[in-house]
């Protein structure tokens, strides 16, 4: 099936063409490791998640890339303020050694449970000094470095004509108005690829270079990592739409000169997941991880089909009514799943697996359109005329595409199901009956909460009563 993506390089929407046939070399901005990543972050990982998920359901083999960044960020996105993971060392009494393991494994942790394919590699910046020295060199070679003594070596983005196209921008726009805070940079676009360490206090990762002691700047680590395992050019890179105008634009600026133009050719940014008053981040103090949610009774899938149910290029605000919303969506549908794979004799219809197969993946294969995926999966789910044995299969085929882990769900319930009630609630929901059959429905409410806070849930169901155990 052709795959269509929106490339913010050329502000369209295009036809994919792989560099190598089959293959597809993705890259993707990982977090920095000084704190968990929230639900904001993980929105931009499952977004990574579901283009692989689209790319594998097409054919391809991934090679997923994604950095752990963990020197080098300070706190002002820019080249000043503190250093992120001095920072989190600093506020939780640990090395920043500790800080970066603590986070990368809480990282997967959350990923694992929002069921995110792993991705190939998961280099850290602090393994690749080397690399990323030697791509200083070789950008100083051709003449696109200058030191700013005491600071460290600079980028003149001056030299480079073509710098902030991927945000649509020329350097004389950049430019014109704007102050040079910092005046020792020539251009207040200019960004540091290796800063010294300050001579009055010691830092906790430093490495020698052959400009003096200090460390990499942050935007250094994904060109050099990227092309270290992926070559000099691949297909597709992402990162959160606020990416763009810096971050990115200086990936461009310090790979391209290297390895030649396009470096790479398809940019995909996602848009933010929002909290009613702006954007959910960590600077903003309040913000939730999967953790929180796993420890609220909520199940992680109940946010990942919140997430499909917008789409990456517009922001989703996010709000536990809206999750509550999407988590009875979810179970409904995992109700659905477990009717059917209650019962699924029968032969698989060849010809109908591969009319609603294509179905489902057209619109996620045309630029990540999952609702509308998720829509039409619902209506198969609906069609009395296909039979279970068919439904089944492609349940397990959503399962590989969208990640919800229906089938496991799905399974799980049924497991329930047939687990007979202790005796003790068999009790409370005979007593219930009598209860109703009084109309003293204050008690009948107060035994269904009993039943419900000893972990069952009790429905009423033409033949009486239903008890099953909860999730
Ligand atoms: P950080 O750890 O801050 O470098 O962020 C890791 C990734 O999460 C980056 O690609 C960010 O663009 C992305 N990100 C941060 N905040 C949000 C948000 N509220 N919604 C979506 N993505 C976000
Ligand atoms: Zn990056």
């Amino acid at each position: 099936m052709q795959i269509r993506l929106f490339n913010t390089l050329t502000h369209k929407i295009e036809d994919f063409k792989p560099i190598t046939p089959n293959h597809m070399g993705f890259y993707s901005c990982g977090p920095t490791v000084y704190w968990d990543q929230h639900l904001g972050n993980m929105r931009t990982f499952l977004n990574n998640d579901i283009l692989k998920r689209m790319f594998l359901a097409n054919g391809y083999d991934v090679t997923h890339v994604m950095n752990f960044t963990d020197v080098g960020h300070l706190t002002s996105d820019e080249d000043t303020g503190d250093d992120k993971m001095e920072k989190g060392a600093a506020r939780e009494n640990m090395s920043v050694w500790e800080i970066a393991e603590k986070y990368i494994n809480n990282c997967l942790n959350d990923m694992d449970a929002l069921n995110l394919i792993r991705p190939t590699y998961t280099p850290r910046a602090t393994d690749h000094i080397k690399e990323q020295i030697e791509l200083i060199q070789k950008l100083e070679k051709l003449g696109f470095t200058y030191e700013i003594p005491g600071d460290g070596i600079y980028y003149d983005t001056s030299k480079w004509a073509t710098y902030g196209e991927l945000g649509g921008q020329n350097l004389s726009e950049l430019r014109g108005g704007a102050r040079i805070e910092n005046n020792a940079k020539r251009n207040i676009t200019d960004f540091a690829l290796w800063k010294y360490s300050p001579t009055d206090t010691k830092r906790q990762m430093e490495w020698d270079s052959p400009w003096g002691v200090g460390f990499p700047g942050w935007h250094l680590e994904c060109s050099a990592m990227s092309m270290k395992y992926l070559g000099e050019h691949f297909d597709v890179h992402t990162g959160g739409q606020e990416h763009i105008k810096v971050h990115h634009t200086n990936e461009i600026a310090q790979s391209e000169p290297v390895v030649g133009k396009p470096w790479v050719h398809y940019w995909v940014h996602w848009a933010w997941l929002m909290l009613k008053d702006g954007k959910m981040s960590k600077s903003a103090g309040s913000f939730w991880t999967v953790r929180t949610l796993i420890e609220k009774g909520y199940d992680p899938m109940a946010y990942r089909y919140l997430v499909l149910l917008g789409h990456y290029r517009q922001p989703v605000e996010f709000s536990f009514d809206g999750l509550d919303a999407a988590s009875v969506g979810y179970k409904n549908i995992v109700r659905k799943v477990a009717d059917i794979m209650a019962d699924t004799q029968g032969a698989v219809d060849k010809a109908l697996y591969d009319e609603w197969h294509d179905k489902i993946l057209a619109p996620v294969s045309d630029n990540l359109k999952t609702a509308e995926s998720l829509v039409v999966f619902q209506e198969l789910l609906k069609d009395k005329s296909i039979n279970n044995a068919t439904k089944f299969e492609l349940i397990k085929f959503v399962d590989e595409l969208l990640g919800l882990l229906l089938v496991q769900h799905g399974q799980k319930l049924l497991d329930l199901e047939k687990e007979e009630a202790p005796a003790e609630i068999q009790e409370l929901a005979q007593k219930r009956v009598e209860a109703k059959k009084n109309r003293d429905f204050a008690l009948a409410d107060e035994l269904r909460n009993k039943i419900d806070s000893c972990g069952w849930t009790i429905v009423d169901i033409p033949q009486g009563y239903k008890l099953t155990k909860k999730q």
